[in-house]
Order: structure tokens, then sequence, then C-alpha cells
């Protein structure tokens, strides 16, 4: 099988005049041609802020943009018929489409109910900072505009565990809502902040099993609608584990299918959490690597102060190889998003030989790095910014040698602080396969690496990195090879 290579199709600001989903299905045979396999697509439901939202605030997700609710019948993607289009699209240039899925909370409730909460110390959700009162809240659900087409499940109070809005008082707190199914928040795996089972707006309530019904309910007739081959979870570190366990158990038995699940568990300081979290999903799933995002990021902001040779070190891909999808930012570390830790421009195309060009995990690139974006927002002085990524000139040429080039035994040469390289001594089945890359974050780079005897006495050129010499490979099938400073070079076979 080729290698695979994911690309997030979306940042937070896209904003093109063609609609996303529009654009994916325009698109779909020139990601062929690049060597993408596999689309991660944003969430596609009805969320509150209607035609501009991202989709990381759901109201509901039966409405793919069928139902006039939120303002809009329309997602800021487009239509549930365009969705639709786009993955019969994508699937038949023999790229498997990968759907964002939303289950930590929903947002823009339709009715307001009388709960019964108590305030809860934001800092420790453990600490309960008042006795039980009576607040109105947004917890009731009937999507009117929907009219129960598909579902006719309402949600109300005991659907959720928590909540930051108290409507009469018009306070924003978090209030840990008092229901029928649990005391208090529900076990989730991390617990920074005490407990962080609560992250925004209507924190879902798990231990309930109508919604743990009405979840797979939903799951069935969006795999049935769509067709989809995976998913893609959000903030599962939010969210009980036994009832992802179990919803995938469900889906996987239902279709007799293994569907690709990945999962995104944001952690920057501590690899065993990521650890620990594969081993408590028992191989259901992978997890997006933002250890080496965190590493990726340290080394472009650190110059050739940075120890190259230690950038895979505590990492989830050198850890779980197999287990790890590995990637450079995303929409939320993009300019001015919550997590913002961009890898710095100059880095980028270090970067993602690093993740593209290895054996180990499975890369997932960045919509602006293959097609460049432009916006502006507030940044936390609240000044309006303009920020122009720009697209990366070698990054489509790198998928191909991914795709085409970079397979067979990899050897490692990771023995200099602003000096590292690998090889890939290439496989017959891949004409002209094999391949070398060496990078420096320092001066100009040279190293002796071996690409193994059956390649002795064949030519390599460098074709990112703007080396112009020709080598030769000795008669062990190793050679010295070159990279720029700050660059990295990446040497092929000549036939
Ligand atoms: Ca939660």
């Amino acid at each position: 099988m080729d290698n695979q290579t994911l690309l997030q199709y979306f940042h937070w600001y896209f904003n093109e005049d063609e609609k996303l989903w529009v654009k994916a299905a325009n698109d779909a045979q020139f990601l062929k041609e690049t060597g993408i396999t596999g689309v991660w697509l944003p969430p596609a439901y009805k969320s509150n802020s209607g035609g501009t939202s991202v989709g990381y605030d759901p109201y509901d997700l039966f409405d793919l943009g069928e139902f006039d609710q939120k303002g809009t019948v329309e997602t800021k993607y487009g239509s549930k018929t365009a969705y639709q289009e786009a993955i019969k699209v994508l699937q038949g240039k023999g790229i498997a489409v990968i759907a964002d899925v939303v289950f930590n909370h929903k947002a823009g409730g339709d009715e307001l109910e009388k709960v019964q909460v108590r305030a809860v110390n934001p800092d420790n959700r453990l600490e309960f900072t008042s006795d039980v009162f009576e607040i109105e809240a947004w917890t009731r659900f009937t999507f009117k505009g929907r009219g129960g087409k598909y579902s006719q499940f309402v949600w109300d109070h005991n659907c959720f565990s928590g909540i930051d809005w108290a409507h009469d008082l018009e306070e924003t707190s978090i209030y840990s809502i008092q229901n029928d199914y649990g005391d208090g928040w529900e076990d989730v795996p991390s617990g920074e902040l005490g407990n962080y089972d609560y992250l925004m707006f209507n924190d879902i309530e798990f231990r309930n099993p109508e919604v743990r019904q009405e979840m797979k309910n939903w799951g069935e007739w969006y795999y049935e609608t769509c067709g989809m081959q995976g998913f893609r979870l959000d903030a599962v570190k939010h969210i009980s584990t036994s009832f992802l366990n179990e919803w995938l158990d469900h889906m996987q038995e239902r279709f007799d299918n293994r569907f690709f699940i990945v999962a995104e568990n944001w952690n920057i300081e501590d690899v065993t959490e990521l650890q620990r979290y594969l081993e408590i999903t028992e191989g259901r799933m992978q997890l997006f690597d933002s250890m080496l995002h965190q590493n990726l990021y340290l080394a472009s902001t650190q110059g050739n102060e940075y120890d190259l040779s230690q950038i895979f070190n505590d990492t989830l891909v050198q850890s779980h190889p197999l287990l790890s999808v590995t990637f450079v930012d995303n929409h939320d570390s993009q300019p001015l998003q919550s997590l913002e830790s961009y890898v710095e421009f100059w880095f980028r195309p270090l970067a993602y030989a690093l993740i593209l060009l290895r054996e180990q995990g499975i890369p997932c690139v960045f919509y602006p790095d293959l097609y460049g974006a432009k916006y502006k927002d507030k940044n936390e002085a609240d000044e309006e910014v303009e920020v122009e990524l720009i697209g990366l000139p070698m990054l489509a040429e790198m998928i191909g040698i991914r795709k085409n080039l970079a397979y067979g035994e990899q050897r490692d040469y990771f023995d200099h602080a602003n000096c590292v390289g690998w090889t890939r001594a290439g496989i017959e089945e891949k004409a002209a396969s094999g391949i070398a890359v060496l990078m420096s974050n320092g001066e100009a780079g040279v190293k002796v690496m071996e690409m193994g005897e059956a390649n002795a006495g064949r030519q390599m050129k460098d074709v990112i990195g703007g080396r112009t010499e020709e080598i030769t490979l000795d008669e062990k099938g190793s050679a010295e090879f070159y990279c720029n400073a700050g660059s990295v070079s990446v040497w092929t076979l000549l036939s």
C-alpha cells in the first residue's frame, strides 16, 4: 500500500468565495494527483453561530445544512447535498473522508428551564462554592426548524452536566447541574483544573443512558447519510472515555467496518497523558501528536540554539508510531487562535520533512500550507491584525516524494545538535524509490549517510533544498550529503 497522507481541509478563518464543500469536490482531482489519501473535513452540522460558525459550537447534529435554524439553512461550508456530493467525489478519486465529531458540548438551546445548580470554582472544578440554588438556563433543545425529522429526541437539563450562563441572573460562571444521573462532574481523562469535564457551552451528560443511545442513533444516521471512512473526535480529554469506547464499539459492530479514528487530546507538556489515553482506549483510536507539534514550534523559535537531535524526544510518534497522527499546525494553533503556537515559516519545510518523509506516523498537512490563507482578527491586545500565511512552494513535491519514493529501511543520523538526517533505502516494488534527507538549523550541513549496498554506484540529486551538485554513492551505498544553512535537502536517485 502507498504511504498515507491526510489533509486538514480547512482552517479557522476559511472564507473564500467558493464554499468549502464545493471547493473540496472541485479539488478532488488535484488532491489525488498531489498524493493526498484522506481529508479531514470540518464539523458539518448546524452550530449556534449559524452561517459563520467554524463548527465547534454545535447546535443540531442532525442538521447538515438542510433546515432553517440559527438564521440559515446552509452552514458556513454549504448545503447538506453539497456535503454529500463532495464526499462522493473525493471517494471517487480514492480519497478517504474523515468527519469531525464534537461530542463534548452543545450550544444555543431553544428554551429556558429552571435548573438546580451549584457554582464551581473555575480554577478547581472539584470545589463547589455555593449550596444548591435555582437558575434559568438554556438547557432545552427542541430543534423546531427540523420538526422531528430523523430524530424526535428533545434535550433537557438531564442531558447536561454543566453550563456557564444563568439567564435570569445575567451571570457567567461555571454551574454544575443537578440532574437525575450523577453528582457533580463525570470522570474524564483530564485532571487539569481538578476535573476538566466542563470545557464550554452546555456540557453533555454521558451518564444519562438516553443521551448515549441518542448519540448512537445519530452515529448510525450520520454514517448511513454520508458514508465517511472515519471520524476525528474533538476534545476527548473532556469526555467520558467509557462513553467514547462504547460509541466506537457500537459503530464498528453495527457496520462491520474498521473506521479510521483520530482523536484530539491536546497536551504539550506531558507525553504520558497521551500514552495513558491510548491505554484506556485500547487501540480504538489514533491520537494527534501535539507533543511533536510543540517540539517543532520550539525548534522554529530557537534557531540554532535548539538541539535537533532531540526533536523526537517525548513525542507520541516516538513511543507509539502506529497510533500517531503527526502534524505541523492546525486550526487551533494558527495565528490569532486560542492555542497559537504557529511554527515559524523558515522551519516549516524542515517540519514537513520530519513528518512526511519518515516511516513513523501518519502525517496530516494543514490547509494554509498548501493553499495559503489571508485573514483578519483581533489579537490579545484587542487590535485588529491582518495575517497572511503563504503556501509552501515545496510542499506538494514533498507529498509526492512521500507517496512515490519514501520507502524502505530507514537509517537515522540524529547525531548533531544542528544537523540531522536519515535515509530510506527504497523497495523493489516502487521504481526509483529511496531518499536521503539532511537538514540544518544552523550553518550549511554535510554528513556521510548510507543508502544500503543495493544502491551502490547510483547518483543522487537534491530536489527540495537548492543544492546543485550530483553525488555518487560508493560501493557501500554511502556518500557525503549536503544541505544549505537553515534548510532541508531531499536527495532522490537518478534512474
Ligand atoms: Ca465534558
